[in-house]
């Protein structure tokens, strides 16, 4: 049930900080990887972590230098990566320093702009995609550092600072606003979450869409550097000139894969469930057992919902029964009129036998959504349902899938109290 804080410093990069290419480069790791260029004339940041771990960077930059800091560069506009700003303002302030300009994509204010307006949607979201983290993830998108300088379309921008030059790319990847770095002097790149810990966060569940094919893109563009450091958005260094080839290269195979075959099943005139399944059949050894890619937070499934997404429509079946579906409340009342829900109960109880957790899943449902009285045996179905669910989160290695299935577990945990002390009080 519980994801274990080993995971957690895999998943998120809380780990030592590094200082690297001649002592000009850091890494400070907090949720969000800081990426700190040391010059003589000051600081360039490349991000700013969340606002829950701003202080835990803010301080450790402080132990590895006291220049003050010139510029701030968003990977993205995502909370985990710019809202860290508030001790770096109030030092700003203190010391009576100029405020550093800070560069991001055009689309990044617009990103802020989004998340204003969804503030609400986007703090329960966030508590559901990371419900195991242990410190709460603290978000307010009424309180943002404004981009000063903004990078349009897919422009490229560049400025020489403290005797180094700072190439700035954007891409489309995880999100339509995203950045990264290169230090053509030290052979660094700053890739924010265009490299994380394990598959690409592609296909999130909760978010808008995201870009497979523009990803790949990204990579290539990485790779023709020839770099001999990636600092990625979450996670360690990445040291070497064939280590960061190799890497970028797998990431590249790795989305190019699943957009292209999507895209091929697509112009087969195949729907959703056939190409997932077929999708999943499919998935080369290679890139399943890769250590790049390995499902900790994003998976190989999320990225075929993403591909199918970005290329079709919100019907995705082929069956007209579920263009207008009824409400499955009403379909389960008809099913369980066909089969009563004891049948159904046992059915699912071979198939978990079966080890077939998805489909016990389905027969439960049935019950938990057409029966109307609140029995004995309706408590026992949530009961059943509560032990599927853990069992799946148990096997589950997404950290956002498990979850959601965890949270799952977790909602019913009331029902079923609340039924076991009503039908206690009927039957004293
Ligand atoms: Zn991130």
């Amino acid at each position: 049930m519980k994801i274990s804080q080993e995971r957690m410093k895999r998943t998120f990069g809380f780990r030592p900080n590094d200082t690297f290419a001649d002592g000009v480069c850091h890494l400070i790791g907090g949720f969000g990887n800081c990426g700190v260029v040391e010059t003589d004339e000051g600081l360039v940041i490349f991000d700013i972590s969340m606002k829950t771990f701003g202080r835990k960077i803010f301080r450790d930059l402080r132990e590895i230098t006291d220049k003050p800091i010139k510029y701030i560069i968003y990977s993205h506009g995502h909370f985990d990566h710019c809202f860290g700003f508030e001790p770096f303002i109030e030092e700003i302030n203190e010391k009576g320093w100029e405020m550093p300009e800070v560069i991001a994509h055009e689309n990044c204010v617009k990103r802020f702009e989004k998340y204003r307006m969804l503030d609400k949607y986007h703090i329960w979201l966030n508590q559901q995609q990371f419900a195991s983290m242990k410190r709460p993830v603290e978000i307010s998108p009424h309180e943002s550092l404004d981009p000063t300088i903004f990078i349009r379309g897919n422009e490229e921008f560049t400025f020489k600072f403290g005797g180094f030059t700072f190439e700035i790319y954007s891409e489309w990847g995880e999100t339509d606003d995203a950045l990264w770095l290169w230090l053509p002097e030290k052979k660094v790149i700053f890739a924010g979450d265009l490299k994380v810990v394990g598959f690409p966060n592609v296909g999130n569940p909760y978010k808008v869409q995201r870009y497979p094919k523009h990803w790949a893109l990204a990579m290539e563009k990485m790779m023709e550097k020839n770099a001999d450091y990636l600092v990625p958005g979450h996670g360690e260094l990445i040291e070497g000139k064939e280590k960061v080839e190799e890497v970028l290269s797998i990431i590249a195979e790795a989305m190019n894969f699943v957009h292209d075959e999507v895209v091929k099943r697509l112009n087969e005139g195949k729907w959703f469930e056939q190409i997932f399944h077929e999708m999943v059949e499919i998935f080369p050894e290679k890139l399943k057992n890769s250590p790049y890619l390995l499902p900790i937070y994003g998976s190989y499934e999320f990225a075929i919902h993403a591909v199918y997404r970005l290329y079709h429509g919100w019907y995705d079946t082929g069956n007209p029964t579920d263009l207008f579906p009824a409400k499955s409340d009403d379909i389960a009342k008809e099913f369980l009129k066909v089969a009563d829900a004891p049948q159904f109960l046992e059915q699912a109880k071979k198939t978990m036998e079966q080890g077939k957790l998805q489909l016990t899943l389905h027969l439960l449902d049935v019950i938990i959504k057409g029966t109307e009285s609140e029995n004995a045996l309706l408590l026992e179905t949530l009961k059943l349902k509560s032990k599927v669910l853990k069992q799946k989160a148990m096997i589950e290695t997404s950290f956002i899938a498990t979850n959601i299935i965890n949270n799952g577990a977790l909602e019913l945990k009331p029902k079923i109290k609340e039924l076991k002390r009503k039908l206690k009080s009927q039957n004293p």
